[in-house]
């Protein structure tokens, strides 16, 4: 029986968060003040919790963070999740979602161990640009030689998330449609959600859905593509053939209405949404030694009280106070 929750959705894809460390301090994420905050549990730990999700039919799982390439025993991690079988007897389908820093040498371990796909975070495709929204000097080269490692590796369609903020970079739009079709990669720009932990989040930073696609009609003619239910992104296609592009649009199209996601966070606590304001702890019930049969229906239980929607922009919103990079992204 499949994860359904109690507004018909079917839960199918778990993120997992298996650092909140992170070697950038983006402008519109991390202050700078504060460093790690939330416990990393050992694999094994991690692992026996993705195999109960899997077995309640997960069917695709993303390691973020933080910043994942910082785990030195990821790979081993991956191994072993490459091994776990699905209802349908498949492999889970793998993905990473990675700053690229630390990516041009792990690319093709990482798809010897059986990750499927990666998604790499930039900001900016200019160096000078890139360093001040990372707050990391010098690492924009690091950065372009993990995203063509990671196409050479075979980990494609290599997707590249940006997330646009008025004012940093809402005028690399057009300089991304150029990227995309040069390195062939699937550029998304994502619109910045309140999860900071600096507290500038106002709608007026958010650069909207329609505005991206504004200024990319300046750059090249595309037209839309067809999105599955669930899927985040809105696709668009260059005309000519060459290049493809989508928005994330949580902000101003939210797609709450198909989320197919769950949350584990670094320290073991399911997180039902990215807005939740309450986690249910898992990892508590492995310290405590439960069956499996005990974790799950903890994780039912969670399920059945996924929210139905943010309440972003709406009047008494409360911004959680784990923030992005502690939740896992
Ligand atoms: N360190 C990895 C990375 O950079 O991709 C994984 C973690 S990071 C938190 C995951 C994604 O969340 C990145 O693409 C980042 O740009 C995005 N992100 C962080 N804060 C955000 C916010 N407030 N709104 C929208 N996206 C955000």
């Amino acid at each position: 029986m499949p994860l359904v929750d109690s507004h018909g959705r079917t839960i199918r894809d778990l993120r997992i968060s298996v650092t909140d460390r992170c070697n950038y301090r983006c402008v519109y994420c991390r202050t700078g003040e504060h460093g790690a905050q939330f416990a990393e549990l050992t694999m094994p730990d991690y692992l026996r919790m993705a195999r109960v999700f899997v077995s309640l039919g997960i069917t695709k799982i993303r390691l973020t963070g933080g910043e994942p390439l910082l785990r030195n025993d990821l790979l081993e991690l991956i191994r072993e999740l490459a091994k776990l079988r699905t209802a349908e007897g498949k492999a889970p389908e793998l993905a990473l979602t990675t700053n690229g820093h630390l990516l041009a040498e792990m690319a093709a371990p990482l798809r010897q161990a059986g990750l499927t796909r990666v998604t790499i975070s930039m900001d900016a495709v200019e160096p000078e640009r890139f360093a001040r929204i990372t707050r990391v000097k010098g690492s924009y080269q690091a950065v372009l030689e993990g995203v063509r490692a990671a196409r050479q590796a075979g980990l494609g369609p290599v997707k590249i998330n940006c997330v646009l903020l008025r004012g940093f970079n809402e005028d690399q739009v057009e300089a991304f449609g150029r990227f995309a079709r040069d390195e062939q990669v699937v550029v998304r720009f994502i619109e910045f959600m309140p999860l900071e932990e600096g507290r500038v989040w106002s709608p007026d930073v958010v650069v909207p859905l329609a505005e991206v696609l504004r200024r990319m009609q300046g750059f090249a003619p595309f037209h839309e593509l067809a999105h599955e239910a669930s899927s985040t992104a809105r696709r668009y296609a260059f005309d000519d053939g060459r290049g493809e592009f989508g928005v994330i649009a949580p902000v101003s199209l939210p797609f709450c209405g198909a989320c197919s996601r769950i949350r584990l966070t670094s320290d073991g606590k399911i997180r039902t949404c990215l807005f939740s304001l309450g986690e249910y702890d898992l990892h508590a019930a492995v310290r405590e030694g439960r069956s499996d049969l005990e974790l799950a229906r903890i994780i039912e239980h969670a399920v059945a009280h996924k929210e139905a929607r943010h309440h972003i922009g709406e009047p008494g919103f409360v911004q959680p106070g784990r923030t992005m990079v502690h939740i896992g992204g």
